[in-house]
């Protein structure tokens, strides 16, 4: 007994030292109802441990969609970009917002149960690549997680929102951001960051849900080898590299998906594109191995198990971060336990989920930067011209940066065996920049985006825009073959739900949430949601009946960056809202406010034509990614072309220097450039604005 007692004091002392966790929560929510889920709930963002997206609610379904109507609504305070999936547990929406908000509603009336705002300071988004966006919070136990724009891990009480814990999780707060949901993996909260456009090392790290402590780590790219590898599989990667990719941090960042599978016990994930995008930059060559490819780890240490490179050598932002399924499918009369991904460079995978091993691949959208795919090891041909630094010739790459899928979830329908993917058909350009040093502050990848600007020209514009569309793909992943496709209008369309009422919703660019049969593609409902839709919806019943859910607004990297592009989502505005449906509800949206926005009638251009040239470069490096290519903006941000600073250059300078607008109680985010700028840079960028003001003026813009 006494014996006993005592191993027992000695098991406490061994538990107390070391990387211990707390245990799995055996209360609230637990990795059982996650794994089994629970009937009518949405516990976690992909709805199961697959990440599938399928309900298998059955009340809405393709005979009686046309009758789906609004049950209620709830207004955003921010005009920002929404891309967050609800969650539902209890009766209760769990809903995180932009700039990383956290609201509850009881999810049958639309009541306000509380809401929690981490006050992430408006000039974060300097750092941030695309927008103060939020894809979602994970509910674990009688606590939400929540990860925040400047980096901070979050746990509230399911209950009130109170913080219980808060931890600054990113190395600095200058170069990551978190813009992904935790998932939860037996009382570990999983978490990566973004960060690989600025000089961010990419990892995956797992915390206990009770305090926050860190348990394990796992970087995607290695350190400086000069200070020793952390493990085998960065000494075996850093033979992948060359040149001194640590300074930029070589990103292969883990923003979004990441996969718990019960079934190997694996944490699966996918890495971001190597930093910098060009090459030459950093003196870059190989594979830079883990960039651009799914990981797999094991749940409980972290410790490395296969890797999937999906882009070897990545040059083109081809981030493999597209969220990754994990379903069981026959094939060749076998039934295999398989990953599905459909990143961004335009092939379908399907992997082997427990050893990493290539299966097969299908390209669901024309592309140019590889010739095919080696049916053995899956690995990309690569067309010689894409390698646009060696070439020095600028490449027009399909897919382009955005992708063809990127972060909109795809869902798998078990019924169907088709999955459903947001697709991007758009191109974008790429051309190494000559005699580049990387900066204090702004993108770090090193591409002359003045040369490869949207010209002033109406024939190039609307063959831009002509080429530049969307489609929902419904994907045989066994036959490697699109099964039917819908096509949109614009890209950057939203995630997708599959339910075996025989249904796949949808929200468009456009502005409306769309269903679909799941077996054939036929449009059966549409409601006009007055913004873009980038989220995907959800679904959960309360009483017997069932309600679909998705936030609408309008926003992310596509609204900012190639800012004309986005005039295909019906005038590009962000009304932000959540919307609730459910059948027979007759609920309307209030009006569209009238949009204010001044008229160009910029001055005169009085600068010299080296002025416009230098202008248009450091415009296209520190502005763009904000107010947009060729200095036209999207939904967001204000045009410059419009704004009434560019009349002077004290007004100017007062602005991009003195930070003029980040003074006052509520800053928006555009923050003093003194880090990175000289005065006379300012005055160069605004005589390009004034140049480009004026070629689209006399081009009839108003
Ligand atoms: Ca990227």
């Amino acid at each position: 007994m006494r014996f006993k007692a005592l191993a027992a004091v000695a098991l406490l002392a061994l538990a107390a030292c070391g990387k211990q966790a707390s245990g799995p929560a055996t209360e609230g929510v637990t990795d059982a109802m996650i794994a089994s889920g629970v009937d009518g709930e949405w516990l976690t963002y992909g709805n199961d441990r697959g990440e599938q997206r399928f309900s298998k609610l059955t009340q809405v379904n393709d005979t009686n969609v046309g009758q789906l109507g609004l049950a209620w609504s709830a207004d955003l305070e921010t005009a920002r970009g929404q891309e967050a999936t609800p969650l539902m547990h209890n009766g209760v929406l769990y809903v995180s917002t932009a700039w990383s908000m956290v609201k509850a509603f009881d999810a049958k009336t639309g009541a306000l149960k509380w809401s929690y705002d981490p006050k992430v300071p408006r000039d974060t988004l300097v750092r941030a690549c695309c927008d103060a966006v939020n894809r979602g919070v994970a509910l674990y136990g009688d606590k939400v997680f929540v990860g925040t724009l400047d980096g901070r891990l979050v746990s509230l009480n399911q209950a009130d929102g109170k913080v219980a814990w808060e931890k600054t999780v990113v190395p600095n707060q200058s170069d990551y951001t978190i813009t992904g949901a935790p998932r939860i993996a037996n009382g570990k909260v999983l978490l990566g960051s973004g960060g690989a456009e600025y000089k961010a090392r990419g990892y995956l790290a797992a915390y206990d849900w009770k305090t926050g402590k860190e348990l394990w780590k796992f970087h995607t790219v290695p350190g400086n080898p000069d200070d020793g590898f952390e493990n085998k599989a960065m000494e075996a990667a850093a033979k992948t590299w060359s040149g001194k990719w640590w300074e930029l941090g070589g990103g292969g960042t883990v923003w979004d998906s990441i996969t718990y599978d019960p079934a190997t016990n694996l944490v699966l994930f996918g890495t971001g594109n190597a930093e910098p995008w060009n090459p030459a930059a950093a003196g870059r060559e190989g594979d830079s191995l883990y960039t651009s490819s799914i990981v797999a780890v094991d749940a409980d240490t972290g410790e490395y198990k296969w890797h999937f490179q999906e882009t070897p050598e990545d040059r083109w932002d081809f981030d493999s971060n597209a969220q990754i399924t994990v379903t069981d499918l026959a094939i060749n009369g076998e039934q295999k336990h398989v990953v599905l991904h459909a990143p961004k460079n335009g092939y379908f995978y399907v992997l082997d989920a427990k050893s990493g091993a290539f299966i097969s691949a299908g390209s669901f959208v024309t592309q140019n930067w590889s010739t095919g795919i080696d049916p053995k090891t899956g690995r990309p041909m690569i067309n010689p011209e894409a390698r646009y630094e060696k070439t020095g010739k600028p490449f027009i790459s399909i897919p382009g940066a955005g992708g063809a899928h990127s972060w909109q979830p795809m869902s798998f329908s078990p019924a169907t065996g088709f999955t459903y993917i947001p697709t991007n058909l758009a191109a974008f350009p790429f051309a190494a920049a000559k005699d580049w040093k990387p900066s204090a502050m702004g993108f770090q990848t090193a591409q002359d985006g003045a040369m490869v600007a949207m010209p002033a020209d109406k024939g190039a514009r609307a063959g831009a825009l002509a080429a530049t569309t969307g489609a929902l793909i419904a994907w045989d992943p066994v036959g490697q073959k699109a099964a039917w496709t819908v096509s949109h209008p614009g890209p950057w369309n939203g995630g997708t739900l599959s339910t075996a009422g025989n249904l796949v919703f949808q929200g468009t660019a456009e502005g409306y949430l769309e269903a679909y049969s799941a077996n054939k593609g036929a449009k059966l409902w549409s409601f006009d949601a007055q913004t873009g839709v980038m989220a995907a919806p959800m679904t959960y019943s309360i009483g017997g009946e069932q309600y679909v859910a998705v936030l609408a607004g309008w926003g992310g990297v596509w609204d900012i960056a190639p800012g004309v592009l986005s005039t295909k989502s019906r005038g590009a505005r962000n009304i932000s809202r959540l919307l609730v449906f459910k059948l027979g509800a007759k609920g309307a949206l209030p009006a569209i406010p009238p949009l204010n926005k001044l008229p160009l009638d910029p001055s005169a251009f009085t600068g010299t034509p080296e002025q416009a040239t230098a202008g248009a470069n450091t415009y296209a490096r520190y502005c763009s990614v904000c107010h947009g290519d060729a200095a036209i903006a999207g939904a967001l941000n204000p045009d410059l072309r419009h704004s009434v600073y560019i009349g002077s250059a004290e007004g100017i300078r007062a602005v991009v220097i003195d930070g003029l607008l980040m003074q006052g109680d509520h800053p928006k985010g555009m923050v003093s450039f003194k880090a990175a700028l000289k005065p006379e840079d300012v005055e160069n960028i605004r005589q390009y604005i004034l140049k480009r003001a004026n070629e689209d003026k006399a081009l009839g813009e108003k």
